[in-house]
């Protein structure tokens, strides 16, 4: 209405905004898209489209940027998991996923290392093939290729890999992506890989399909700062030409995972500005976070800040570990840091510290921690006596 002061949606909603210094948390909202982003979104959702257009000149630009062969944008690594379970039943069976009846698909064998098995896997589970599982978690005796090899039979449709550091999401024992990659281009078996969080580096764009996986899925709505509902699947056009006949706007499987020309332009976007971007500098700028935090806090009697590389997802990025005496629990400071306005949301992996991650932190959104930190000291202090 005329003369009315719009209110900010969170307050009009009655909920309290966090201060992002977890990390790329999608409970929490993954990542930031840029104000340019927001706005090619909003230009994209304001005239029709052909959808199926759009997806072929975006995918096309896509490819082209990545330096893979096809790209298919879909509604989160999670589905694009799926998808690519689909697209490998049906390049085996040679028919779109759409015409897979349940027994195909039941019949159909996808391996994966037994370390390697977390939540987003059941994305793959979730189909309906037979999930084949090989090796032990952290076992002394580790995979050999021979392993795998005797796991592969004429049902195996595909193998599915997790990238990231031992500890995260990936146990130890399971083979290297070298050898899962030799082996699975020995014998015709599409292998995919997922890299949902592995950016940065930038580089895990191509690194992968360079090197022996027909497609790796990534997340648009972590560090690629695209829309929280999008994600990726780059690779082989082998395989993708299926991805594409699974996904959306197909029928079928598809059509419960849209995207619509806002998901498809704004990941674009967001891509095009994550492929542009100075990654030294950004580097530089989460270093310096690190540091404005030790100066400031080195000032408190509770608090000291060590710098600890790389972070929790194996990301090569700096974070900061806030140490405190052994008579502080973790807990105690992670409930204080999310209490009042602004709120602050941080992780902890061990006792008497907790992390403060840089790369989800806006401008001058340091200072806000920093406060936080001083804020608690006060609080615990106060209790203390
Ligand atoms: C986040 C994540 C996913 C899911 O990504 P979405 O884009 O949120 O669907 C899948 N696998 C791993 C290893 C992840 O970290």
């Amino acid at each position: 209405m005329k003369g009315e002061v719009m209110s900010h949606i969170y307050d009009h909603l009655g909920i309290n905004p966090i201060v992002n210094a977890a990390g790329t948390y999608t409970v929490i909202g993954g990542s930031r898209m840029s104000e340019t982003t927001l706005q090619k979104i909003a230009e994209a959702a304001s005239q029709h489209v052909e959808i199926r257009e759009l997806q072929r000149v975006v995918h096309e630009k896509i490819a082209d940027m990545t330096q893979n062969e096809a790209a298919f944008i879909c509604n989160g690594a999670a589905s694009g998991l799926y998808l690519c379970t689909g697209a490998a039943i049906a390049k085996k069976k040679g028919k779109p996923a759409y015409y897979l009846d349940k027994q195909e698909i039941a019949d159909s064998e996808i391996i994966i290392f037994a370390a390697h098995r977390n939540p987003y896997g059941q994305a793959i589970s979730q189909y309906g093939a037979t999930v084949k599982e090989i090796g032990y978690p952290n076992i002394i005796l580790p995979l050999t290729e021979q392993d795998l090899e005797m796991a592969i039979n004429e049902k195996t449709v595909a193998i599915f890999f997790f990238a990231g550091d031992q500890g995260g999401w990936v146990a130890k024992g399971g083979l290297s992506f070298e050898a899962t990659a030799k082996v699975a281009n020995a014998h015709g078996i599409p292998l995919v890989v997922d890299c949902a969080a592995q950016i940065p580096p930038i580089s895990t764009l191509w690194d992968y399909t360079h090197n022996g996986a027909d497609a790796i899925v990534v997340s648009g709505g972590k560090d690629l700062k695209g829309p929280q509902a999008s994600g990726l699947v780059l690779g082989k056009q082998d395989l993708l030409q299926y991805v594409q006949t699974t996904g959306f706007p197909n029928y079928g499987y598809g059509r419960m995972l849209k995207t619509g020309r806002e998901e498809i332009v704004g990941l674009y976007w967001a891509l095009k500005e994550a492929l542009e971007t100075d990654h030294d500098a950004r580097d530089q700028w989460a270093e310096q976070q690190i540091r404005i935090l030790a100066d400031e806090l080195a000032t408190t009697e509770l608090f000291r800040v060590e710098r600890t590389y790389p972070n929790e997802a194996g990301q090569p990025m700096a974070r900061a570990s806030v140490r405190f005496p052994s008579d502080v629990t973790s807990e105690q400071v992670l409930k204080l840091l999310m209490q009042g306005h602004p709120r602050v949301m941080c992780n902890s992996e061990h006792d008497n510290q907790v992390f403060v991650n840089p790369m989800t932190l806006k401008e001058d959104e340091i200072y806000i921690v920093v406060n936080k930190f001083k804020e608690i000291e006060k609080l615990i202090e106060r209790g203390n006596k």
